[in-house]
């Protein structure tokens, strides 16, 4: 080694590279198997819908500790609460939309989107059936599907007409951008075509009634939208038709926005008489053609009302992918994907639900309610206490004090279907009688029941609770101790409570309604400002909101847009 000793120095330097890049090595490979361990360990995540309820979850996920997936065939989100606007030419669609590959950027992790919808949730192999919807596809490549650990469905709700015909061919809807861009021009057009020199006027009075099915929110909004557009923008542009205009408002219940606080309602009535908007309530749409649409009245007599537009606002109903999905889990014949406190859709594992496509049951007051009925089944003496129930009754509004601050007396089908169920028949007067007292009672405890109206506060809420459940998820999993039994399961988990931050209703002409927490009614122009504020800081990006206070800037200036493309 004697003769070869000037060389160690290059030994030394040959041995530490090579261990360093061994070292290297090692270390580049450890990284890549820590890698393709994460990306094993990650567990898969789709969420279905990029409404209210997907993107406020997707907003607020840790999306490093998941393989998140973003199914949806629409590519945008939509800020609902100002699709009226829309309507009006108000706001312009680009303005209330954003782009969910931006929403997703912004969280800077690989979040994977697909313009798909899904035909079927396949419970017992985690599977998605999806499928290309859009107008450029691969032939033969429409289908695919999804594996998934944990699924969000948040699919929202699609119009319910009750199967009343010709409501589909004939009616709009307001739900999508493109049905707000349609009602547009389809205003616009009834001004043009009743503008022609030939029509008679029996002909130009047909074409400028405008009819509004269903005094709800958004019904109303939209009656008090078109109000303004025609009378702010349209009546100068057309003077000769300004006598033959009207707004009709057929509301099924007697009063329109009966959800809201009386005296918003009330109000509401009042203004849109004195605006000259006809409200015609406790009155039902029987049918539907092109040009007119059949109603009963209070009398129950039928009239035939022509109509140049008519808007199909009376609900909502379920997506095929959620009735298939009830139909698997054992919920047929129900609305909505029923779900626990968790937004644990009720007989699946790993699947969640949130928004206008589930709702919550309160075990508790279930099983408050399961007691009455007990009370009602070991009346072994055949004729039932009223004074019992009625006792038990108070007894759980006693106990749920918040009964009351929920949705104002809202009719439950399931829970009366339930409650005739239940009951012993054929007891006499006294059953009958204690039904009826049975289900005026439960109108409060129903709205518990359903909890939620399907509005986007809600939505929103329950996406945002459910990322901080799942952001949480891995630690909760790890931690030692014995776990909360709350409910059906375990859970390290508070269960979701809902937060009602109140709730508006323009009623144009500068004008709205506020219902705020506490009880609190405010009316008027202060509160039409307070709208703006408040649905300008709800916007989802800086973009939107800088074009919605653009739109609103521009229409003070320049008037609603009235063309027709
Ligand atoms: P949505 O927001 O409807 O989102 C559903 C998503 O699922 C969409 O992206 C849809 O494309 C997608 N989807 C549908 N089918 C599939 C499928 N098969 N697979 C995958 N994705 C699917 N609420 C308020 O609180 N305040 C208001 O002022 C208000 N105003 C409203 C005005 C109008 C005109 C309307 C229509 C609604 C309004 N709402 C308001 C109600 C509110 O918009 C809804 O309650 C809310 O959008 C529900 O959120 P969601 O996430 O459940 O569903």
């Amino acid at each position: 080694w004697r003769s070869d000793y000037k060389a160690w120095p290059f030994f030394v330097v040959a041995a530490v590279s090579g261990m360093s890049g061994g070292i290297l090595m090692v270390s580049a490979e450890a990284d890549t198997k820590q890698e393709s361990k994460e990306k094993s360990v990650k567990k898969r995540l789709i969420i279905l819908g990029t409404g209210w309820g997907g993107i406020s979850l997707l907003k607020e996920l840790d999306t490093s500790q998941y393989d998140v997936t973003v199914v949806s065939p629409r590519n945008y989100f939509v800020f609902t609460p100002l699709l009226p606007s829309v309507t009006s030419g108000t706001v312009d669609a680009r303005s209330i939309t954003e782009s969910v590959r931006k929403i997703a950027r912004n969280k800077r992790k690989d979040i994977k989107y697909f313009e798909a919808e899904c035909l079927q949730i396949n419970v017992p192999t985690k599977t998605l059936l999806c499928r290309d919807i859009s107008a450029i596809k691969v032939k033969g490549k429409e289908d695919f599907y999804l594996d998934y650990d944990y699924l969000v469905i948040a699919v929202g709700a699609q119009p319910n007409t009750f199967g009343v015909q010709g409501v589909k061919d004939y009616c709009h809807f307001l739900k999508e951008i493109e049905d707000a861009e349609k009602i547009h021009q389809s205003v616009v057009d009834c001004f043009e075509t009743a503008n022609l020199p030939h029509l008679s006027d029996d002909e130009r009075r047909r074409l400028l009634h405008f009819v509004v099915i269903g005094g709800g929110p958004t019904g109303i909004e939209f009656a008090a939208e078109l109000h303004d557009l025609i009378h702010e923008d349209l009546v100068e542009l057309y003077p000769s038709l300004h006598d033959q205009v009207k707004i009709t408002v057929i509301q099924g219940a007697d009063h329109i926005l009966n959800m809201f606080d009386e005296r918003i309602s009330k109000f509401a009535e009042k203004k849109f008489q004195r605006d000259g908007v006809e409200i015609l309530t406790s009155c039902f749409v029987k049918g539907v053609t092109e040009n007119e649409l059949t109603m009963k009245d209070k009398a129950g007599q039928l009239h035939s009302i022509p109509y140049g537009l008519a808007l199909w606002s009376t609900g909502i109903g379920t997506r095929p992918v959620v009735a298939n999905l009830m139909e698997q889990v054992g919920q047929k014949n129900r609305r909505v994907l029923s779900t626990d406190e968790w937004l644990r859709v009720k007989g699946c594992e790993s699947v969640y639900a949130l928004g206008d496509c589930a709702t919550i049951e309160q075990r508790k007051i279930m099983e408050d309610i399961e007691e009455i009925f007990k009370l009602a089944d070991t009346d072994k003496s055949g004729t039932l206490s009223i004074k019992e129930f009625k006792d038990s009754m108070e007894q759980i509004k006693e106990r749920y004090p918040q009964i009351d601050s929920y949705l104002k007396a809202k009719h439950s089908n399931d829970v009366l279907a339930l409650l005739e169920e239940k009951l012993p028949r054929g007891k006499g007067s006294d059953a009958e009688l204690c039904i009826e007292d049975l289900k005026k009672a439960l109108c409060k405890v129903d709205s518990q029941l359903k909890i939620f109206p399907a509005t986007a506060q809600v939505a929103a809420q329950q996406g945002e609770y459910l990322a901080k459940c799942f952001n949480q998820l891995e630690i909760g999993e790890a931690e030692e101790g014995p776990l909360r039994v709350r409910g059906s399961g375990r859970h390290r988990f508070k269960p979701f409570q809902y937060r009602h931050l109140g709730q508006f209703a323009p009623l144009g002409g500068e004008q709205a309604a506020a219902e705020l927490p506490g009880d609190w009614v405010s009316i008027g122009r202060s509160t039409m400002w307070l709208w703006y504020s408040v649905y300008l800081s709800k916007q989802v990006s800086w973009r939107t909101r800088c074009m919605v206070f653009f739109d609103w800037s521009k229409r003070l200036v320049f008037g609603r847009d009235s063309t027709r493309m």
